[in-house]
This record gives structure tokens, C-alpha cells and sequence, in this order.
């Protein structure tokens, strides 16, 4: 198959597509499934193995490039969190400039990680002319230090208002530089945090790294206690993330085909597919040859950019699929994690697909989530929340295992808040992803453990020893504590949590910085505790573990739950428990800026009462552009594509029945009946949603409860019409076409 015919046949309509005919639609049939399953494209002849890491100045490199102080005390920030030496930066630029241009590139960016959950760049080059006409390749310590990017577009929630404009990019060295590849240029991205004038963070990326520091330090005084000798200098703990990304694809002639797809990355409309996920035969199935040909490349485009993505399957829904990589410290991940949505998204358009990230992009079939892997990592004891095997360690392990649960119970809102989005919504909630409420699983062997510790403590109950904390009997726990639980918003699954409500589309930054500062608060109260029981004397550590644990789990045990959390007996016993179930954005944002919320971040550093604002702020706007885009694209799409086939149907009828009737024939008039109510209904629909839209939906609470019900009474009579009017009429993609066609 020549590239030819690849452009004739199958190329999306690029410029203006022209929307609203059944023949748009067939067009768009058409192109899809005379695509060629494989493109051609240029064979990739490497081992994925053997690229790892080509793209990135990562250690490898510094250590090739870097004079042996250099390099030293750059991987003592990146690897031990310790203060940078910005007196190296000249040479590290340098250096970074060196292999960057022998690898072809001939500009550089600051990356950075703006509040719209994205990720921004602005270009410069290195060239720089020279007094004799000429032009040299140049690059500073300070232009790797510093950047300043303006970005003043980005939301800020008022942070950059009323303050000065300016906002500045500042190079994070923990998270490598890397090279972007692009058809005609070749780009050195470097990582940044993003400031304002003031100082405060304007980014995701900052409060991440504010976080991590918080939770090395309390997470610290817990290892120290159980050190020998009370100390545990050497140990530095960071958090790391692993996270699970569900996807979509679909063709893109769909894709352009559907306005809704184009601008709002979700169907607005569209009936069930006769045919859906009820079999589960796409689940974990044979990956068609086109997606698996996507995913090789992507996965290697993933690899040379250091990113080391692992597993890779068929999700639930047909069209649906997950690629997950091996977990790296939080601040890593994140960066990583904008990567793979990038680079799935460029991957898949080579392949005549477009790769779809939106928590829900079709009603009725599963949406897409992100779960995010989450644990610490000791430098010095390795993962903290492995329940190893010997008792000493298993004392350890509980403290920390309890303080993830007293967090999770103290601050379930926030952890509520933060994965809410218009999209997540439609995920949360629905009867197939993790509910709003927050609870945490535990698993068989765990919730056994402390319901004994709850259960009276010690001493009297169980045979003799069993339950001091750390000594003697308490079983060893198995590595895999359990069974897996698929309903439950924050799971134990072995030696990590995992928090699975977080949607498809966001940045992990949110969900990790909450993590990470709810459990550095509750190690804080724990070791506290601690602390003050022991007096300093290891010896009484056991019986000082022992009370705090069956207090944690007195006060907080209400947060476990091991059942079904799709139920509804669970949202009437959940509300007995007192748990929050917070439905909506609506409901769950105003948790961002509670007193406590903003005590806890304020106590950690994390962020600052203004900046939790400026985050409010943005995320209710985000919400109420996304409803208003949402809103608008329907009454459109409605108006022009849906409401003009349904009209040539009823028409169609009617001449059908004038004729005969002028005939003498009979002619039962049940669908021309029916398309005739929905035809009214439709247009009566399109006018509430108007009149709920009129002053533009600028309130979280108005988009939630007068707009979203306005749209969905109009897709309902769209989704109907859909069932009734001739095929050969109907504007939109089906889903059927849009799903099984792969
Ligand atoms: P499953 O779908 O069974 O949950 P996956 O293999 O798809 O499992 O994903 C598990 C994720 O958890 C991977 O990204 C893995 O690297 C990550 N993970 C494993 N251990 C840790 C850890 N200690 N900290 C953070 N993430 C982890
Ligand atoms: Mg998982």
C-alpha cells in the first residue's frame, strides 16, 4: 500500500469538514475500513531495549559529560533531594547544549505544567550571532536556570492579576532533560517549576515537589524511631508513583466526522450500540494488529525518552485500552505521565487513530481512569509499605499502613476534590467506576490484622503475645495481602495503595500532592505520638505502637471497606458511617478550601492560602468552560445535524402517507407519529437548554444542576430519533461504527 492511496483513502477530512449530511457520515465508514490495518511507515529495526533512555540527559550521560564534582553533587539533588549547586549550571548547560545539538536539536524549551493539567512550551533557539556575521550555538547556566515564558494566559486564579504579570520557569533537575523529535526539528525539553514574580507556585509541578520534602521529613522520624539507636540520618523517604493509563481509540475519520469528539473529546451524542461491552470479549483480548502496530511505537517512542512503560492490554470497554509504566519517585512520574498522554496522542495519528483521554468519552460503556500507584520509598529500608517479613518490620509497616488509613478517613474530601472534573462526573459515581465515596480496601489478610488490633489490643484477648505489635507471633504478611478489589477507590494492593478515582485526562500532580501531604501530616501525628510515649527510650516503642494503633483504627476505622462498592446498600451504609459522598464537582470542590485544607497545606508548606484559592478558583472555572463548550456544541449539533435528519425523515413519511393515502391505501403512521413527538421534544429541549444557558454558565452549581440535565433531555430525544430515522440520513457516527471498527 502506497503512502498514495493511504492519503486518498484514508486521510481524515482536514480543512473545514462539512457536517450535518448521512453522506459525511459514510464518507467517514468508508475511510475507516479501507485503512490499511498497519500504515506504512518506517520499519523500526531496534529493540526497544536498546534505545532506553537515547533521548534523555539523564545519568548516563552527566557522567560522560560532567567533571566528576559536577556530576557528584547533581546526583546528590536528584537522588537525596539536597539543595542544588547553582554554580554548576554553566557547565551543566554546556554540556546539555553539546549532546542536545549533536542529537540534532537546534532549539530549547522550558517545559512546564500549568494549572490546566497540560503541558506548556515556548521555544528558543541556541543560535546566536556572532560579531563577524556568523552564528554560534549558545546556552547559559542562567538560561538553563531560568526562563521567563510570560504564559500569562494560563489560568492563575488571580495569582498573577494582582500581583505582577510575570511568571518564571525554573529548571528542575530531578526530573531529566529530554529530547522531543518532530518531523522537521528536534527540540531539548527541559523540565521546570513555574512561579510567579511572588514566588508562588502557578504549576502543577511545585506543589508536588513542596509535598515530597514534606513527607521525606515526617516519613523520616518514623524510620528513626525504629532505627537503632533512634537515628536513621542516612535515610532520605520520597514517594513513588505508578500509574495505570486507560485510553480510547478510534479512527479519525470519526473522529472529524464528530464535532462533539473534535471539541469536546466526549460523544454529546449517541445511542447504545446493539451490540456493547456485555460480553467482555474485548477485555484482555487478542489487541487488533492496527493498535498493536500503535503500541509498539508508542512504546518505543516511550522508551528512548527514558520512560519505562511496561504492561499494556485490552480494557473493559470495546476500543479501549491501558498502558502502564514501572513506578519512579512522584515528581518523575508526573512529568512521565505528561509524556505517555503525548505521546499516545502523536503516536496514534501515524496510525489513523485518534487516541481519546477523556474519562467518558461514550455514555453507557466504561470510562477511562487513571489509577494512580502510590507508596514511599525508603533510600535506606526500600519500599515502607511492604509488609516484609519479619515482626520488627511489620510493627514499622503498620504505623505507616495506619497513617495512610487515618489520612484517607481525615481528609477523604480533599482527596475527593481533587479528581474532580466535568469529565470524571460522568465516571465517578456512574455504576461501573469507583464511587464517590472515599473508602479505603484493605484486603482479606490486613483488615484481619487490624480488626484483631481493634478488637482489644493485645494483651488480653490472643494467645499469648500474639498481638504485641512487632514481637513474636503477628503472622509474617504475605507480599500479595489479599484479593483485589475493583470497586474500591483507594485499594492495598500488596505493597503500594492504590488510588484508582483519579480521571483518564488529569495530571497525577493533584492526587499525588494531596497523598503525599495528608500521609506527612498523619506520620507527623503518629510520630508525635510516638515520640512523646517512648520518652526516647526505644524499649517502650512496642506498647507505644500498640495504643496508637488501636486508637487510629477506633477513630478512623470507618474509612475500611472491603465489599462491593458499585452497591447501593454500600452508599446507605456509607452514609451511616458518616463518609462523605460528595456526587459532583459541585459538591466536591468547595472541600479545596475548607479550614482544615487549608491548615494542612499552609502547616506543610505545600501551598499557601492563596495559592489553594488561585487552584479553587481555576478548577470552578475549568468546570463551567467545560459545561459551557459541552452545552453549546449540543444546542449546534442539535440544531443543525440532528433536528435537519429527523425533519427529512418525518418529511419522507409524510409524503409516503399523502401518497397512499391519496391512493386509498392505509398507512400506519406509528413512526412518523413517534419521529413527530421526538421532532417537538427535541426542539422544546433545544429551548431549555438555551434559556438554562442564556446569561453563559459561569456558576458551578447552575452547570451542574440546570445545565447538564438541559443537555441530556436533548440527547435523549437525539439517542431516540437515532433509532428511528433512515440510516442513510443520520448525521453522526454511530457508535457502533466507532467502536468495532478497529
Ligand atoms: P494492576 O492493573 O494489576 O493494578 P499494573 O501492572 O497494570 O497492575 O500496574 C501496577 C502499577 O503499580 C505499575 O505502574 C507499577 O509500577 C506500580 N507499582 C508497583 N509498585 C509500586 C510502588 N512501590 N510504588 C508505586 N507504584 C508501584
Ligand atoms: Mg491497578
Amino acid at each position: 500500500m502506497s503512502t498514495d492511496t493511504l492519503t486518498r483513502n484514508g486521510s481524515a477530512p482536514t480543512a473545514s469538514p462539512s457536517y450535518g449530511s448521512g453522506s459525511q457520515r459514510q464518507s467517514a465508514v468508508a475511510s475507516a475500513t479501507s485503512r490499511p490495518a498497519v500504515p506504512p511507515i518506517e520499519f523500526l529495526d531496534t529493540h526497544p531495549e536498546d534505545v532506553f533512555g537515547e533521548n534523555v540527559f539523564g545519568k548516563a550521560q552527566m557522567k560522560k559529560r560532567l567533571p566528576k564534582s559536577v556530576f557528584k553533587s547533581l546526583v546528590q539533588t536528584i537522588e537525596a533531594g539536597e539543595k542544588i549547586d547553582s554554580t554548576v549550571a554553566d557547565i551543566v548547560a554546556s554540556a546539555m547544549k553539546d549532546w542536545a545539538v549533536e542529537k540534532g536539536a537546534t532549539h530549547y524549551t522550558h517545559v512546564f505544567y500549568p494549572l490546566t493539567g497540560g503541558t506548556a512550551e515556548k521555544h528558543d533557539s541556541f543560535m546566536a550571532p556572532t560579531s563577524d556575521g556568523g552564528t554560534i550555538a549558545q546556552f547559559s547556566g542562567k538560561e538553563l536556570i531560568q526562563g521567563e515564558p510570560d504564559g500569562s494566559s494560563f489560568p492563575s486564579g488571580g495569582i498573577r492579576q494582582t500581583h505582577q504579570a510575570r511568571g518564571y520557569t525554573i529548571w528542575d533537575a530531578t526530573s531529566p532533560a529530554y529530547i522531543l523529535e518532530n518531523p522537521n526539528g528536534t527540540t531539548l525539553c527541559i523540565p521546570t517549576a513555574f512561579v510567579s514574580w511572588t514566588g508562588e507556585a502557578l504549576d502543577k509541578k511545585t506543589p508536588v515537589l513542596r509535598s515530597m520534602q514534606a513527607l521525606d521529613a515526617q516519613a523520616h522520624r518514623i524510620t528513626s524511631l525504629f532505627a537503632a539507636g533512634g537515628s536513621d540520618s542516612k535515610a532520605f523517604v520520597a514517594s513513588t508513583a505508578g500509574p495505570e493509563q486507560e485510553y480510547f481509540l478510534v479512527d479519525k475519520a470519526f473522529f472529524y466526522a464528530r464535532p462533539d469528539l473534535l471539541s469536546t473529546g466526549r460523544t454529546l451524542f449517541g445511542a447504545a450500540s446493539p451490540k456493547g461491552q456485555e460480553f467482555d470479549d474485548h477485555y484482555f483480548g487478542a489487541i487488533p494488529e492496527r493498535v498493536l502496530a500503535f503500541m509498539n511505537e508508542a512504546e518505543r517512542e516511550l522508551f528512548r525518552l527514558g520512560v519505562p512503560v511496561k504492561t499494556r492490554h485490552n480494557e473493559v470497554a470495546p476500543g479501549q485500552y491501558e498502558i502502564a509504566p514501572i513506578f519512579e519517585t512522584a515528581n518523575v512520574a508526573t512529568d512521565h505521565q505528561q509524556l505517555i498522554m503525548l505521546v499516545l496522542k502523536k503516536v496514534a495519528k501515524k496510525y489513523g487513530m485518534e487516541c481519546l483521554t477523556h474519562e467518558k468519552p461514550f455514555a453507557g460503556l466504561n470510562g477511562s481512569g487513571k489509577h494512580v500507584n502510590w507508596s514511599l520509598g525508603s533510600s535506606e529500608h526500600g519500599n515502607l509499605l511492604d509488609p516484609g517479613d519479619t515482626p520488627h518490620e511489620n510493627a514499622q509497616f503498620l504505623v505507616f499502613c495506619a497513617a495512610v488509613i487515618r489520612a484517607v478517613y481525615k481528609h477523604q474530601g480533599l482527596l475527593r476534590a481533587v479528581v474532580a472534573s466535568a469529565g470524571n462526573d460522568h465516571r465517578l459515581g456512574a455504576n461501573e467506576a469507583p464511587p464517590a465515596i472515599i473508602s479505603i480496601f484493605l484486603g482479606d489478610q490486613l483488615q484481619d490484622v487490624f480488626e484483631q488490633i481493634k478488637g482489644g489490643g493485645a494483651s488480653s484477648s490472643l494467645p499469648k503475645g500474639s498481638l504485641e505489635v512487632g514481637v513474636d507471633t503477628l503472622p509474617p504478611l504475605a507480599k500479595a495481602a489479599g484479593d483485589r478489589n475493583r470497586t474500591s477507590p483507594f485499594a492495598f494492593t500488596g505493597n503500594r495503595f492504590e488510588f484508582r478515582a483519579v480521571g483518564s485526562n488529569f495530571s497525577i500532580a493533584g492526587p499525588l500532592v494531596a497523598m503525599n501531604t495528608i500521609i506527612a501530616e498523619s506520620l507527623d501525628y503518629c510520630a508525635t505520638k510516638l515520640e512523646e510515649a517512648t520518652g526516647g527510650d526505644s524499649a517502650n516503642l512496642h506498647g507505644a505502637v500498640q495504643n496508637l494503633l488501636t486508637e487510629i483504627i477506633n477513630e478512623c476505622g470507618a474509612i475500611i471497606f472491603n465489599g462491593d462498592g458499585y452497591s447501593d446498600d454500600w452508599h446507605q451504609e456509607a452514609a451511616q458511617r458518616g463518609l462523605l459522598n460528595l456526587r459532583t464537582t459541585a459538591d466536591a470542590l468547595p472541600q479545596l478550601i475548607t479550614p482544615e485544607v487549608k491548615e494542612l497545606f499552609g502547616k506543610y508548606s505545600v501551598l499557601s492560602e492563596r495559592e489553594i484559592e488561585s487552584r479553587y478558583e481555576t478548577y470552578c472555572e475549568q468546570y463551567c468552560m467545560t459545561v459551557n463548550v459541552e452545552a453549546n456544541l449540543t444546542k449546534k449539533i442539535a440544531r443543525t445535524m440532528i433536528f435537519p435528519a429527523a425533519v427529512r425523515y418525518q418529511s419522507e413519511l409524510a409524503a409516503t402517507c399523502a401518497n397512499l393515502m391519496a391512493l386509498g391505501y392505509e398507512f400506519d403512521t406509528e413512526t412518523l407519529d413517534r419521529v413527530t413527538q421526538l421532532v417537538k421534544a427535541l426542539q422544546d429541549a433545544i429551548g431549555e437548554l438555551a434559556a438554562a444557558t442564556k446569561d453563559g454558565c459561569e456558576d458551578v452549581r447552575h452547570c451542574c444542576d440546570a445545565v447538564l440535565p438541559a443537555m441530556e433531555q436533548v440527547r435523549s430525544c437525539a439517542d431516540e430519533l437515532e433509532g428511528l430515522v433512515a440510516d442513510d440520513l443520520w448525521p453522526l457516527p454511530t457508535y457502533q461504527e466507532m467502536l468495532f471498527v478497529k
